[in-house]
């Protein structure tokens, strides 16, 4: 077995983990899927029909969490970032052409995150027809809190998923409205990609998104699950 300097032609970085409520093991994270207008008031404030069509997908990459209360630094080359709050999924078992039936088994706990947005550079690409990577994937963009494992908690198909910003309330909504339930988006997602242990998904965001500044306090939560707080730096 040849030492790791020897593999490598330089060092690989660590992969990204996040913690879990309950236990000194960490969680290590493969890849971040997103789903997009998944509440139907969030797609009528973007101009969206919410009538309910296939889901579809995003990612970001492991490497954009931000974990254990650290600072979200504003961005670069944008002028409007906004918060997104979510319920995250992470699964604990994979596979490809997961049957509804059994799709909460794969689930191994879940967290809040928060889908932090360039929008105006989101909303370039969405005109223009190019990929949403440089709004959606950049540093930092998806804050995550620890995992609370289904075994402690269930899975919460209902419970109030809402946002402060600097105190004041600006989103709130319930899990209840989810277009595409957990079940249904991990089945889904599961016939497009082989799903893996260690990935997350962002479930989507309720209405009221909006801008953050500098000096901001974020502090966003899911009922029956956690919350999350992070300061604009
Ligand atoms: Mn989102």
């Amino acid at each position: 077995m040849p030492d790791q300097d020897d593999l490598f032609l330089f060092n690989p970085l660590p992969r990204p983990v996040l913690k879990v409520v309950g236990s000194d093991k960490l969680f290590p994270v493969h890849r971040i899927y997103c789903v997009g207008r998944n509440y139907a008031d969030h797609a009528i404030e973007m101009g969206h029909d919410p009538h309910r069509e296939a889901p579809f997908f995003f990612q970001k990459n492991p490497d954009c969490l931000v974990t254990d209360g650290r600072d979200f630094p504003y961005p670069s080359a944008t002028n409007d970032v906004h918060f997104e709050m979510e319920m995250v999924v992470a699964l604990g078992k994979g596979g490809a052409d997961i049957s509804l039936e059994y799709a909460l088994d794969h689930v191994f706990g879940y967290a809040v995150g928060l889908d932090m947005t360039r929008r105006d550079l989101q909303g370039e690409a969405k005109k223009l027809g190019r990929p949403w990577e440089v709004g959606k994937a950049f540093e930092f963009s998806a804050p995550c809190s620890a995992i609370v494992p289904a075994s402690s908690i269930g899975h919460p198909a209902s419970g109030a998923v809402w946002l402060k910003v600097n105190g004041t309330e600006r989103q709130r909504g319930d899990l209840a409205q989810l277009i595409w339930k957990v079940p249904e988006t991990i089945a889904y997602l599961s016939t497009l990609f082989t799903l893996q242990p260690g990935d997350l998904i962002y479930t989507g965001t309720p209405a009221g998104v909006g801008a953050i500044q500098r000096g901001d306090e974020m502090h966003g939560g899911v009922a029956g699950i956690g919350e999350i707080r992070v300061r604009v730096s």
